[in-house]
């Protein structure tokens, strides 16, 4: 139902229908939605209004209206008992906050006089609420202008709450709003209900498309084309005294994942206060003290959600004058670990199966799982200056921002947190690129708190220690004043807030992982291992890691790789002894000189190698030959030159005239790859003597290594075939040196496009063949890696781009080059190995793509193993059952 109702009103009508108290309604659908933002597209000139809806639509609606009078027995306008009702968006996905419910509809200034024999200050505060919210969120008249009425207002009644405000004062109030509303409008304030509400009806029509909407689409990747659906739902009154109210609530911990009701409320209060963060909520459990009974309702109602909709329940409710009414329930948005926590138990309680847990969680989460934790000795040596409600879990440290715009740029320089008295959709922008995020009011369930935990920031809010002075960026806690650029820490945990930079500590279950006892024992890790168990029954793809050092080895092995997809040997070549080795290298004059220095390069190559090896063994680890064009091994400057000279003991002319030699107008297309060891053939044998001597001795030791040989840049088979006759020579000899039969694969990547387009002519000179995504998305979108940030981010607001293709592989264009190579590939060899090795063998997206395409293996960054197993989980079981992701998430 969601597609057609979008999520609340699909939510809504579940609750009737199973019998949940619900306020009346009825739902516009997001068909209308869709035929009428066509029609504003398409139409040049103003059209009427009425044209822009689908035919017949006027009379059902009406007719809508004429049901919702009979079954409630109000009536829009009526001097005896008046019809009220909130016109509420909700599109098929949440988006918090986006669009603006407007309440207290039908209400005017007949209506109020009716109202007001009840309760005259309730009634003239919604019609006042009415105005404002009608006039900012329908019809554009800005908001500013309605709250500095209402804090003159106050200031002139000398009062500090508006709850303090009489409705006589509110009665001015609501005369000043009218006439905020005919100045801006140059027409009054509308009267008839019913032309109320059509104006409203269209103005969530027309929001779908407000900046704010669109921007919180891009970044959650959800269609511009879905559209949203309108909730016209009589209203029930939360403020009519102290047996009534308005709470929010969880049916777990969406933070920890534990098995609590959890929530808030408060008496006496409409709905938006508790969402605007403007008044601090009770918790629910207090509830239980002060009304007994709807506590136990709201207890049994939301279990009974739970159940029925077998996922944690995010719920609205309502209590007007003793008696209860749901007004939402949706999934609840919850941390990585919360997520982790659920679905594996609820798999223990047979509500899911061990399938729909792994579909459950999104795989990059499993990342933030991995996130750092703040060292506790150390952080007791820090003063905490205030502490708030801990909203999103995390270790974040940074310097001091106070607006989305400083965020963004300061960011690229380094960690930064976003302190703000309250965040609103406007931040968002700030908010992807701070660390953590800290605000002065709001609960745990106001924006900060529910756009910062969905984006997995560390987040501390309603931290009403502080005093947040936006203008003069700077904020004071009791007696301290923390400027823009001073280092803060944030403790997501515990709402902690300390001045300075605070030393980080590795997660609990990376802690674990690294073979931390106390960490192993811990109920989070257990729950990481069973949900990773699962994940691994359920995979087919290898996964394996990129590492080029023992260390990165080790660490991959126990995040669970099956291997090294990709060691990069250049990075061995930099070290103190073995750079001015490389440097004689490049400059030396002739073949025996360039030998004699590789000669020096071979016994460290060897003993990196080897410990790679040995780490690793029994799993791959696939060695990819000298990639990087030599320049990079070269001073870059004249005055680098004359400072490296000494240190090198090499002429610093002779030095620089070498760096011009070298220098490459395209490094990226230059003299690299495959293409030194072409020119430079014992470059290649030195490498493979490394591998092949380093086998051989941990052989004799008893250890199975077993190393793959890579070369990279091929896009002739003639190339691959020069290098593999090469090594095969060496390896000819090292085995008669060491008396052993060597089992060694020799492969290429798949990298240039010709190599993608000739995948058959090369798989007949390859055991295997590796996709260097980066390589090959560069080539093939011409796309510099290096330079492209400077247009990707036009590319991607005028959606010529869907997203980063160095992110997340450009599966119709790129996925297509590979899918060719594939097929190729394998027409001429069918066995042979195919893996991947690029940024992509770590993203969720491309490895569905992988897995669909009959990959052996992806290799990614270790600390995205993890991430690597679910997503390569998911795949396997939305093939077999045939669905997308986006259906099940
Ligand atoms: P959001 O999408 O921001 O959650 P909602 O449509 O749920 O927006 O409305 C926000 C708040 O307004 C709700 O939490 C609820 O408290 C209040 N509200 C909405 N409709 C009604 C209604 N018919 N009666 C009383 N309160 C309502
Ligand atoms: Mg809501
Ligand atoms: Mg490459």
């Amino acid at each position: 139902m969601k597609d057609l109702l979008g999520g609340k009103g699909a939510g809504l009508a579940e609750m009737t229908r199973s019998g949940v108290p619900v306020p009346a309604g009825f739902t516009v659908t997001t068909e209308v939605c869709r035929y009428y933002l066509k029609r504003v597209q398409s139409s040049v000139v103003r059209v009427q209004s009425t044209k822009l809806l689908p035919p017949g639509f006027s009379k059902e609606f009406d007719q809508a209206v004429q049901w919702l009078q009979k079954v409630t027995g109000k009536h829009f306008g009526d001097i005896k008992n008046p019809l009220l009702v909130s016109v509420r968006s909700g599109a098929k996905f949440s988006m918090p906050g986006m669009m603006d419910t407007i309440l207290n509809l039908g209400i005017n200034d007949q209506v109020v006089r009716v109202l007001e024999k009840g309760n005259a200050r309730f009634s003239w505060d919604a019609y006042r609420r009415f105005i404002a919210m009608f006039s900012a969120t329908a019809m554009g008249v800005d908001k500013k202008l309605f709250e500095e009425a209402l804090s003159n207002l106050k200031k002139e009644k000398r009062v500090a709450s508006d709850t303090d405000l009489a409705s006589d004062d509110l009665k001015v109030l609501v005369e000043r709003f009218k006439s905020i509303y005919r100045k801006a409008m140059g027409s009054d304030f509308p009267q008839e209900p019913a032309q109320q509400l059509k104006l409203a009806a269209e103005a969530v029509f027309r929001s779908w498309m407000n900046p704010r909407a669109q921007s919180y689409r891009k970044l959650n990747k959800i269609s511009d084309d879905l559209g949203t659906a309108v909730n016209v739902v009589e209203m029930v009154f939360g403020n009519m005294g102290w047996d009534s109210g308005t709470g929010v609530g969880f049916t777990r911990n969406p933070s920890s994942g534990a098995k609590e009701f959890y929530g808030e409320y408060l008496a006496n209060a409409q709905g938006e206060d508790v969402v605007a963060g403007i008044r601090t909520p009770k918790p629910l459990t207090e509830l239980k003290k002060d009304l007994p009974k709807v506590y136990h309702q709201l207890r049994a109602i939301t279990s009974k959600l739970e159940r029925h909709y077998r996922d944690i329940q995010d719920f609205e409710f309502t209590i007007e004058r003793g008696k209860l009414f749901m007004l939402q329930t949706r999934t609840g948005k919850r941390t990585a670990r919360a997520a982790l926590t659920i679905a594996v138990d609820m798999v223990g309680e047979k509500l899911i199966t061990k399938k729909e847990a792994l579909l459950r969680l999104e795989p990059r989460s499993i990342e933030e799982l991995l996130k750092p934790i703040f060292d506790q000795k150390a952080k007791a040596q820090f003063k905490m200056v205030a502490k708030g409600l801990p909203a999103g879990p995390g270790a974040a440290c940074g310097r001091v921002v106070f607006d989305a715009q400083t965020a963004t740029r300061e960011a690229v320089k380094g960690p930064v947190i976003l302190v703000r008295s309250e965040t609103n959709p406007d931040d968002i922008l700030g908010m992807v690129a701070a660390q953590g995020i800290l605000t002065q009011t709001g609960g745990l369930t106001s924006h900060a708190a529910v756009v910062g935990r969905g984006m997995g920031k560390v987040c501390v809010v309603g931290c009403e220690a502080i005093e947040v002075d936006e203008r003069s960026h700077c904020f004071k806690t009791n007696g301290t004043i923390i400027r823009e650029g001073e280092l803060i820490s944030l403790d997501g945990f515990t709402g902690e807030v300390m001045v300075g930079q605070v030393p980080l500590y590795q997660s609990e279950i990376l802690s674990a992982l690294l073979g931390d006892v106390a960490a192993q024992g811990s109920d989070i890790f257990k729950k990481y291992q069973t949900l990773i168990r699962w994940a691994d029954e359920s995979r087919n793809l290898g996964i394996r890691a990129n590492a080029d050092t023992p260390t990165d080895a080790k660490v991959a092995r126990l995040l669970g790789a099956e291997g090294i997809g990709l060691c990069r040997t250049e990075h061995m070549f930099f070290g103190a002894e073995r750079i001015s080795h490389v440097v004689g290298m490049i400059l030396a004059k002739s073949v025996e000189g360039r030998k004699l220095e590789l000669d020096k390069l071979f016994n460290f190559q060897k003993d990196d190698f080897k410990a790679i090896l040995k780490a690793m063994a029994p799993y791959p680890v696939t060695i990819r030959t000298l990639d990087p064009p030599l320049h990079e091994f070269l001073p870059k400057t004249l005055e680098e030159a004359q400072e490296r000279a000494g240190v090198l003991g090499v002429d610093a002319q002779e030095l620089w005239q070498a760096a011009r030699e070298f220098h490459e107008a395209n490094p990226m297309l230059g003299f690299r790859g495959v293409r030194l060891g072409i020119v430079y053939p014992e470059i290649t044998a030195m490498q493979g003597r490394a591998i092949f001597s380093a086998t051989a001795e941990l052989y004799r030791e008893g250890i199975r290594a077993n190393p793959e040989v890579m070369i990279p840049l091929v896009g002739f088979p003639e190339e691959l075939k020069c290098q593999r006759e090469l090594l095969l020579e060496v390896k000819k000899e090292v085995e008669a040196r060491y008396r052993v039969k060597l089992d060694i694969s020799i492969g290429t990547m798949i990298e240039v496009p010709r190599a993608a387009v000739c995948a058959d002519q090369i798989a007949q000179v390859a055991d295997f063949l590796s996709f260097g995504t980066n390589d090959l998305t560069q080539m093939t979108l011409g796309f510099s890696r290096d330079d492209y940030g400077r247009f990707i981010g036009k590319y991607m607001e005028e959606k010529i781009l869907a997203q980063d293709p160095f992110a997340s592989l450009d599966i119709s264009g790129v996925g297509r080059l590979i899918h060719i190579a594939i097929s190729a590939a394998r027409s001429a060899k069918k066995k042979i190995k195919i893996g991947v090795c690029g940024e992509h063998g770590g993203d969720p997206d491309s490895i569905q793509f992988f897995a669909k395409e009959g990959f052996d293996y992806v290799s990614s960054s270790p600390y995205r193993v993890p991430v690597a197993y679910l997503a390569a989980a998911q795949a396997k079981i939305l093939e077999s059952k045939n669905m997308k992701g986006s259906d099940t998430r």
